[in-house]
């Protein structure tokens, strides 16, 4: 066999290699990413919290609401009592009632958007964690498989591994070195075949001269054009 033909075989076991390596990288890339678990995680927190502010800031209008309605009260009492006959005492008073009236107001209209907000976030909170529940529940299966497909494929590439020590017998130290130079320069490809005078590399036809040249050559002889280790029938 030819060293050209050696070559060949080694570089089908190569790219047989090679999407082992992708396919492992890919599920290694699947397994860090755990499914968007994470991510779903840090949302829930998040939700989990707005809820919590919401709600606090709901509670919180509720209860100032109903202190200014005490104070509205006690000054309205004081106003109407007819215990206070200074008047300036009286403005005062009145000022002060007014300003509680308009600040309760203003509470009392707030108090409906705060609980309606923290209704809402209550509802994000537990879509989410329903999410969650889901996606970890869908996550566990996933896991499983990619942990066995990682297995799977890790043996697939010992086995090859050790087929690539053989295919690499009786292939010269100095062609190997040329090959496996090559190959990540090629994308995987560094041995092509020559289909009538026609380098299937880089499909540039070879001159005459060189195909004559390759089929008396004792070593490998390269495409002038794109520099693969050519193979002729
Ligand atoms: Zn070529």
């Amino acid at each position: 066999m030819s060293t050209a033909r050696s070559l060949l075989g080694l570089q089908e076991t190569d790219q047989q290699l090679a999407m082992r390596r992708r396919s492992y990288r890919q599920i290694v890339e699947e397994l860090e990413s755990e499914g968007g678990i994470p991510e779903l995680k840090s949302a829930l927190e998040r939700a989990r919290i707005r809820e919590l502010e919401l709600k606090l800031e709901a509670a919180r209008n509720e209860s100032e609401a109903a202190t200014l309605r005490d104070r509205v009260k006690q000054l309205e009492e004081r106003l109407y009592s007819g215990a206070i006959t200074n008047v300036r005492e009286l403005t005062a008073i009145e000022t002060e009632h007014n300003t509680a009236r308009r600040e309760l107001a203003r509470v009392d209209e707030a108090i409906a958007p705060s609980k309606l907000a923290a209704e809402e976030a209550d509802q994000v909170h537990d879509r989410l964690k329903t999410d969650l529940a889901e996606k970890e529940q869908v996550w566990a299966v996933r896991r499983k498989e990619l942990l066995k497909e990682r297995s799977r494929i890790g043996s697939e590439y010992k086995k090859i591994g050790a087929e690539r020590e053989s295919a690499t017998e009786g292939i010269s130290p100095l062609d190997l070195e040329v090959y496996n130079a090559l190959l990540p320069r090629m994308n995987g490809v560094a041995v092509v075949k020559v289909d009538r005078g026609v380098c299937l590399g880089c499909r540039v036809r070879l001159p005459i001269g060189e195909i004559s040249r390759m089929q008396n050559a004792v070593g490998l002889v390269n495409c002038s054009s794109c520099g693969r280790i050519l193979l002729t029938e």
